[in-house]
């Protein structure tokens, strides 16, 4: 569906918080205000992940969405009058974070910032700054003209994930408007640096027993899988295949709708589905393409010495968003009526054919 001027506020308030690994208190802060502005329950586990529900209880077998709320940033270990030390939390080529301006974001306003040096093996950076403290996040600086909505796209600071807590944050609303409550929505921490929230939410028993979870990324578009070719069913990440018969069961019934959407295996990251597979949550992934991953333009160009390295706003298409909504609505209220997992009855097939094998 096209998004309207709501879900479009939403989606830019979201991809514009400063957030990092172990620093999401900010993207915590607008969902919990969120949650109670729409007569959502919202709480944390001990690891300070966000479960958000309807108020009311469902008999039906409960489906999870889970994205996280974190994008890769530095965030400032050691602050001097003029001068800090920040650690990278996420994954970024060392080209693009030489010499980047930035943004630093204390609690009492923003202060400008650059990377004097970066330490490929400590990934700790040393910073020109007046004023930081510890804890602040440093972020990439990008001047306003360069983010917001233009030509069926957003560019943002940080779609990754922030687009994926929006996706899930929006299917949860127009669900529960429905009259559907078995969909919550799982906003995990700390997965730029290794799963983190996701590994301790299966841990910790943060998702309900017998859950269907369908983690939602972005994830780097490709030749085969461009920007506004629709959303993603993602049968596996980089490392591993998630729930077979969850992913197929999905693609059937996509199939059945009419609605757009790409089948494909997104090699350029892992996700939480495969942390929560493994760990074993029946979990698959669904995902949006994205432009300029983590930020950075061209990482092959840059990486085969034929391109400088470029900071950028990560984009999506908005008929890519307006898509996996949809795809949501179609897993919470038909997943359960999809008896079959394959798009045909190899029964049928058999019961038709078997005469030519005589
Ligand atoms: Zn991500």
């Amino acid at each position: 569906m096209p998004i309207g001027a709501t879900h479009r506020r939403w989606l830019a308030a979201l991809t514009d918080l400063p957030t990092a690994s172990g620093r999401e208190q900010a993207v915590v802060g607008w969902v919990h205000n969120w949650a109670s502005r729409r007569g959502f329950r919202a709480s944390q586990d001990e690891a300070g992940n966000v479960l958000v529900r309807s108020r009311q209880r469902s008999r039906r077998r409960p489906v999870v969405a889970v994205a996280h709320m974190d994008h890769p940033a530095l965030v400032v270990l050691e602050a001097g009058a003029t001068e800090a030390t920040a650690e990278l939390r996420g994954g970024v080529l060392p080209g693009y974070i030489e010499g980047a301006r930035l943004e630093v974001i204390t609690p009492s306003g923003t202060l400008a910032g650059k990377v004097i040096e970066f330490d490929t093996k400590t990934g700790r950076a040393l910073l020109a700054v007046r004023g930081a403290a510890p804890g602040d996040i440093a972020r990439w600086h990008f001047s306003r003209d360069r983010l917001g909505y233009r030509e069926g796209r957003l560019a943002a600071r940080a779609c990754d994930d922030l687009a994926g807590v929006a996706a899930s944050l929006i299917a949860l609303d127009l669900v529960t408007a429905r009259g559907l409550h078995h969909l919550s929505v799982l906003l995990t921490r700390a997965e730029e640096v290794g799963f983190i929230g996701a590994i301790a939410a299966a841990k910790l028993g943060t998702i309900p027993e017998g859950a269907r979870v369908l983690s939602i990324e972005c994830s780097p578009s490709s030749a085969d899988a461009p920007l506004g070719a629709g959303p993603v069913v993602r049968v596996g990440d980089a490392a591993s295949v998630f729930s077979a018969d969850l992913t197929n069961r999905i693609s059937t019934l996509m199939r059945t709708t009419g609605l757009s959407y790409q089948r494909k295996l997104m090699a350029g990251g892992s996700c939480e589905a495969t942390a929560l597979s493994a760990l074993g949550i029946n979990a698959t992934g669904l995902c949006l393409p994205l432009a300029h991953h983590h930020n950075m333009v061209d990482v092959t160009g840059v990486r085969a010495g034929k391109r400088k390295a470029r900071l950028a706003p990560e984009e999506i298409d908005l008929k890519d968003f307006g898509g996996l909504v949809d795809l949501l609505l179609a897993v919470v209220s038909g997943l359960d009526r999809q008896k079959q997992a394959l798009p045909f009855s190899l029964e049928e097939i058999y019961e038709d054919q078997r005469h030519l094998l005589v």
